[in-house]
């Protein structure tokens, strides 16, 4: 447990929210956890059965969110994301994996850290940290986690959702996997039919690469922005699908990276 306490508390608090920022929805992170277990290889998912118990990873893949307001990881807010400003050069995004940037939240060295601690064999309790694996691996891959500074990851961009008042964080985060009326294990189902083909693929991508693909999603939004015509079936006929190859895209490198961690 020391340990954990200590590769914790290396990482530092960047920014402060004034907005809630918060992460894929409850659907999308239980969708990404079932599609990552359905990939996990034996070793692993007796690995993760043991250390998460009888609840599993679907249970425990929204814990991450659940505890921002406890005390027991004051600086976990920061964890669920990494922001960046606009018009980057890929050089200066990719750069970001290794140079941790200095404000923008500080997602990429927790999750870093995290994996470290769950790689570690002298660490026993590993439970908290796998329970932030399974989550974070989630939202670096929800574009609004990978978004503008300036607007607080989308919380300042205001929209119409069905005639509500909504921001394009809620949109990306909530909306838009809730429009399609799936449960999350009827979702999870429809996506691995769906992009089974993409599988192989995805799993050899670089973690530049993954970044790059995010970052342009990203990037891409924000320009449909300023041409959409406030119509909410028009948005989701736009993007459905970039979101749901996001999930599935989550779910496969999660499985990749518990698969590394037990091999
Ligand atoms: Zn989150």
């Amino acid at each position: 447990m020391k340990r954990i306490i200590f590769y914790i508390s290396a990482l530092v608090v960047m920014t402060g929210y004034a907005v809630p920022a918060f992460s894929w929805g409850q659907k999308g992170h239980r969708i990404i956890a079932e599609i990552a277990y359905d990939n996990l290889n034996r070793k692993s998912r007796k690995q993760v059965d043991k250390t998460l118990g009888k609840h599993g990873m679907i249970y425990w893949s929204n814990w991450a969110d659940e505890i921002k307001s406890d005390t027991i990881y004051p600086d976990s807010y920061d964890w669920h994301f990494q922001d960046f400003d606009g018009g980057l050069s890929d050089s200066t995004v990719v750069d970001a994996l290794i140079h941790y940037p200095n404000e923008g939240g500080n997602l990429f060295r927790a999750l870093d850290s995290l994996v470290k601690v769950q790689r570690d064999k002298e660490v026993k309790d590993k439970v908290h940290t796998l329970r932030f694996i399974i989550h974070l691996c989630g939202d670096r891959f929800c574009p609004m986690h990978t978004a503008r500074m300036d607007d607080k990851g989308g919380n300042m961009v205001k929209m119409k959702w069905f005639g509500e008042n909504t921001n394009l964080h809620t949109v990306w985060d909530t909306h838009l996997i809730e429009s399609q009326g799936y449960s999350y294990s009827e979702y999870a189902r429809k996506l691995e039919r769906q992009y089974a083909h993409e599988k192989r693929v995805i799993e050899q991508m670089t973690e530049s690469e993954l970044l790059l693909q995010n970052y342009h999603l990203t990037e891409g939004i924000y320009a449909y922005q300023a041409v959409w015509d406030g119509n909410t079936y028009h948005y989701i006929y736009r993007w459905r699908q970039p979101m749901e190859y996001q999930l599935y895209v989550a779910g496969i490198r999660l499985a990749k990276l518990l698969n590394s961690i037990y091999k």
